[in-house]
């Protein structure tokens, strides 16, 4: 698995599948994330009626092919409302989380997809499938914030 950032060795058989997500340990946590980058798009959200549309319009710190943050550790001095995703958070965000995203998944109790890289072993899969965003964002600072409706993607 050495394509893959997230160390994902050593863990408990299927985790994912036994221990509550307020039980993970900070590595199981960790490894719940398939790489795929949606959580790093703007959204626009309906005041009116809470609906929430993901754009392929890009925060400014993501590596539109890595599907990375290209400054995690210190991402808050350059976009200080970056969350932190917790178990303790969690509920407060998932209206706003991709409908693909491996946290939200087993928050709603639908387990992980069959191309989540902890199913497949390569943090590749979730490319090939094209859940992630590789290659078809456009950075923020290129897009007017008034023309984001424009690049509203169709969820899978
Ligand atoms: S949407 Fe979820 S699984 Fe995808 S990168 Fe963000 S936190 Fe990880
Ligand atoms: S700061 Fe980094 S982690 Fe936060 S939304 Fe932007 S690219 Fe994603």
């Amino acid at each position: 698995m050495s394509d893959d950032p997230i160390d994902r060795s050593g863990l408990r058989p299927a985790f994912w599948e036994t221990v509550p997500l307020k039980r993970m340990t900070q590595r199981e946590w960790e490894a719940l994330c398939d790489g795929c980058g949606r959580c790093c798009l703007n959204k626009l959200e309906d005041a009116e009626t809470g609906e929430v549309a993901l754009t392929r319009v890009a925060c400014r710190l993501l590596d539109g092919e890595s599907c990375r943050c290209a400054q995690y550790p210190i991402r808050h001095q350059f976009v200080p409302e970056c969350i932190r995703l917790t178990a303790a958070t969690i509920e407060q965000h998932a209206y706003w989380l991709p409908r693909t995203c491996a946290y939200k998944r087993l928050w709603e109790g639908r387990g992980l997809p069959d191309w989540h890289p902890l199913l497949t072993g390569t943090a590749e899969s979730v490319h090939e499938v094209g859940v992630s965003v590789r290659g078809w964002t456009i950075p923020e600072f290129e897009v007017d914030e008034d023309d984001w409706e424009d690049h509203i993607i169709e969820e899978q």
